[in-house]
């Protein structure tokens, strides 16, 4: 297999920038200066393969190595090339648009789908999404996104505030965990159930 060749996709990385712009409160996870579009310039997409664009962040050694050096790239777009200059502008911002969903507050996160793809996107153009031919124009209209709709990206003040419910919730666990011991029966499985799912979250490759 050959190795594939990259170069930067500069217009992509203006357009992320006016977008970043254009709507901060939807894209209020994304720095432009740490997001890099490369565009795969000697290789085409197959047919059978749908993903327009990957998202994946930089982290480990990676982010070291870009840290040691004073480059701000954390996130990395990866499209072709052959592909972007098909594209009309409305394609191309609805493509990155999505990418950049999934940027995550903290550094090396990402946000996953919350459908197969992101409800804030399919709220405005349907499950169609990209390959429809009446896309509106990010920049040169105004799309009004549902807020509510923003993927939900846990905070670490949230963490900070427990509603009451959980207050409740935990008491109500702490009381049954006590009451099983109490008659010899093993504790409740669903006491670590929380935790271990956030753990979950953690690692991360490629995202489409
Ligand atoms: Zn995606």
């Amino acid at each position: 297999m050959t190795e594939k060749v990259y170069s930067r996709v500069t217009e992509a990385e203006d357009m992320i920038k006016a977008l970043c712009e254009k709507y901060p409160k939807v894209l209020w996870t994304v720095r432009p200066q740490m997001v890099a579009v490369y565009g795969i310039e000697n290789k085409e997409r197959s047919e059978s393969n749908s993903v327009l664009a990957k998202i994946k962040p930089i982290k480990g050694i990676e982010k070291t190595i870009m840290q040691d050096n004073n480059i701000s790239i954390r996130w990395i777009i990866d499209l072709f090339w052959s592909d972007w200059r098909e594209w009309n502008e409305a394609k191309r911002q609805w493509v990155l648009f999505h990418e950049l969903l999934h940027i995550h507050s903290e550094v090396g996160k990402s946000v996953k789908h919350d459908l197969e793809t992101f409800r804030i996107i399919v709220d405005k153009i349907g499950v169609l999404e990209y390959n429809s031919e009446n896309l509106p124009n990010l920049l040169l209209t105004n799309v009004e996104f549902n807020m509510d709709l923003r993927p939900k990206i846990e905070e670490e003040e949230e963490k900070d505030e427990i509603s009451e419910e959980e207050v409740e919730e935990k008491k109500k666990k702490r009381m049954k965990k006590a009451v099983a011991e109490i008659m010899g029966e093993d504790a409740p499985e669903e006491t670590k159930d929380k935790e271990e799912k956030e753990e979950d979250k953690g690692e991360e490759g490629d995202l489409f």
